[in-house]
């Protein structure tokens, strides 16, 4: 697919990019590992200042940097300063915590063990990351900002409707002081990923995106015996609770399906709601998605955004007809949104059954699925009932039940009365088919790193 920018608002075509030869990713992958084998000895103070010199012009251009993704992705103004905001506190956390994230652990020794063991903590290379466009930046940097910390390198390959976004980065950090080739992004096709990854100077490779690509880049590093994560899909489950206070509840539900226009992997994207508030619930939450204002991203009173592209627009409406012809009932809300750009009529879907494929598929827009349940047992069965585990987030005025109910949902986050957050010092990661591995936090930079034992035995020790 070619490197475009299409404004999801117009869908005006406004730029297009080559993709990079393989003579470019060549020299991308020799100039990176050139920088690596400096950029690893380099002290924790010089990556710390190259990490807080990021955040800081961020901040500084906070505005400008906004606008370009609402450009290229249509993300409504204020979810994109939201956006840079939290970038720069990504960076800003791993140039607070520096070296503390990676000092070297004693190892304890008792059985017949000789020696002082230690364990260091050591990068291991040149690593591709290949990121989707819902976060453009964010997703970047979940990974750049700790690798970068941790000595490792960088190439990027972007998602093809945000190159401008992508090459965004390779100023920001020139800006900060990194050296040349410690990251770089590469318009790659992709017939040449795995040509990439079979690279031996490239040590490991982070996805974010579909299950699809996820599997077929896993695949490539599999075969080249290479450390992935992955952080794909979700259906994440919204569990309403007899006892939820429901006005609050359904503002955090109208939010947590909509933000980003529903195109965020964390989304409310099953409404699992117990019969005693079912109807009520149903009932306000139809009149929160309607109240909903779709328009010019830029402009402050939107609150629905365009999707990302006009192709998102006919897949999600290809993929409701066919949840529709397998027995759901689709009710549409809301004044007609613009008939110019990639506008999505927010739509609630019921009768859903298990027997209807839709029922297993993450719906990537302003779509929800309503699920009415008898009690909480089914509400856990049902939002168990699923091949994705990224996030979920359950409702109760009662605390303690929503830690107990949290603590029975096969997901790998839970959030008792918010829906899922995004945050720079909470950890992100998913369990079954949404992926493996963590990013951010101490749990984020430990994914790229050789966890170096080294014994250390006394020569005059008995042999
Ligand atoms: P996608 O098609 O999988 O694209 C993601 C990235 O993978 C893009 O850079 C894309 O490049 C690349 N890609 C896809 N197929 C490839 C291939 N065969 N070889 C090399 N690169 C390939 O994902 P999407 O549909 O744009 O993004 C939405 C998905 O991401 C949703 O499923 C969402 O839930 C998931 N997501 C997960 C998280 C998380 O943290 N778990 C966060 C955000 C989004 P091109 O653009 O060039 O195809």
């Amino acid at each position: 697919m070619a490197y475009q920018t299409i404004n999801p608002y117009t869908n005006e075509v406004l730029a297009t990019f080559p993709d990079a030869t393989k003579e470019e990713v060549d020299l991308a992958i020799a100039e990176a590992h050139e920088a690596f084998l400096s950029w690893r000895r380099s002290s924790f103070s010089i990556r710390t200042a190259v990490l807080a010199k990021a955040a800081q012009l961020l901040r500084v251009d906070r505005r400008r940097y906004a606008e370009l993704l609402t450009l290229e992705m249509g993300k409504v103004i204020a979810e994109a300063e939201a956006e840079v905001d939290l970038s720069a506190d990504i960076f800003q956390y791993y140039a607070d915590r520096g070296e503390s994230l990676l000092e070297p652990e004693k190892v304890p020794v008792a059985y017949a063990s000789e020696g002082e063991v230690e364990i260091v903590n050591e990068p291991l290379g040149v690593l591709l990351t290949v990121e989707p466009w819902n976060f453009p930046y964010y997703q970047v940097v979940r990974v750049a900002a700790p690798q970068l910390l941790a000595g490792n390198t960088i190439l990027l390959k972007h998602a093809s409707n945000v190159p401008q976004c992508a090459a965004m980065f390779d100023d920001l950090f020139a800006r900060s002081g990194l050296p040349a080739g410690g990251f770089k992004n590469l318009y790659l096709p992709h017939a040449l990923t795995e040509y990439v990854i079979n690279d031996p100077r490239i040590r490991g490779v982070a996805l974010t995106g579909s299950e699809e690509a996820g599997a077929i880049i896993a695949a490539y590093a599999a075969k080249a015996v290479k450390k992935s994560t992955l952080e794909l899909g979700g259906a994440d489950p919204f569990v309403v609770l007899d006892d939820a206070d429901i006005d609050k509840t359904v503002d955090w539900a109208v939010f947590g399906r909509h933000w980003n226009a529903g195109q965020v992997c964390v989304s409310a994207k099953r409404m699992i709601v117990v019969d005693e508030v079912f109807d009520e619930f149903v009932g306000k939450y139809r009149e929160g998605v309607a109240a909903l204002k779709a328009g010019d991203p830029r402009d402050p009173q939107t609150s629905l955004a365009p999707l990302s592209s006009q192709g998102a627009a006919d897949a999600l409406s290809a993929q409701v007809r066919q949840a529709v012809a397998g027995g759901a009932k689709a009710e549409t809300l809301g004044e007609p949104v613009p008939s110019n750009g990639a506008f999505f009529q927010p739509t609630i879907l019921t009768e859903m059954e298990p027997t209807n494929p839709a029922y297993y598929e993450e719906f990537f827009g302003p779509v929800s699925m309503i699920i009415r349940v008898k009690d909480e047992a089914e509400a856990i069965a049902v939002a168990n009932d699923s091949p994705f585990g990224l996030g979920g987030s359950v409702f109760t005025n009662d605390t303690k039940r929503g830690e107990r109910v949290a603590r029975e949902i096969d997901t790998g986050m839970v959030y008792v009365n918010h829906p899922t957050m995004v945050k720079a010092d909470i950890p992100f990661g998913g369990v079954k088919h949404s992926g493996y591995g963590h990013e951010l936090t101490n749990l984020g930079i430990q994914e790229f790193i050789n966890k170096k034992v080294i014994d250390v035995v006394d020569i005059n020790a008995a042999f």
